[in-house]
């Protein structure tokens, strides 16, 4: 059976990062040649706009700079990249590093300094809850190296 990955879509070159940039990254494509893709950008399947004021994790909390709270939206729109990785039988996940939704082993600390502490995005907690191998981008080419 062809193997099938769910991806963050802006590593897959979608332009739905908070800058409005994406990440394409063709290392990565190049390694997952033959790889069925399924891209999902959370952040936009919860209903944020492109661009939008970045976000961190505080607590339990999504947070802007100037406070206001996010939560729902990436709840919602993890949800909706857990249901896609489900539907589709994913293997694994491939996540964009350090995302407040993608991250993978280390998020920012909600500070908006730039501190990195451990931790997972909230796409990346629900993946996770279910069994689902996840990995950020920067591993994955690290240990394919
Ligand atoms: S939420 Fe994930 S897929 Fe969307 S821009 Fe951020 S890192 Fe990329």
């Amino acid at each position: 059976m062809e193997k099938s990955v769910l991806i963050s879509a802006c590593l897959v070159g979608e332009s739905c990062r908070y800058d409005g940039q994406g990440k394409l990254s063709n290392d990565l494509l190049e390694l997952l040649q033959g790889t069925k893709l399924f891209a999902v950008c959370p952040e936009v399947e919860g209903g944020l706009p492109i661009p939008r004021p970045p976000a961190e994790i505080k607590g339990e909390k999504v947070i802007r700079a100037n406070a206001e709270d996010v939560t729902p939206q990436f709840k919602a729109g993890a949800k909706a990249g857990l249901e896609l990785a489900l539907k589709e039988q994913v293997s694994m996940a491939i996540l964009k590093s350090r995302s407040p939704a993608c991250g993978c082993g280390q998020i920012y600390d909600g500070s908006f300094s730039g501190v990195l502490i451990k931790g997972d995005g909230i796409l990346t907690r629900e993946l996770k809850a279910m069994g689902i191998e996840c990995i950020s981008d920067e591993e994955f080419l690290n240990s394919s190296r």
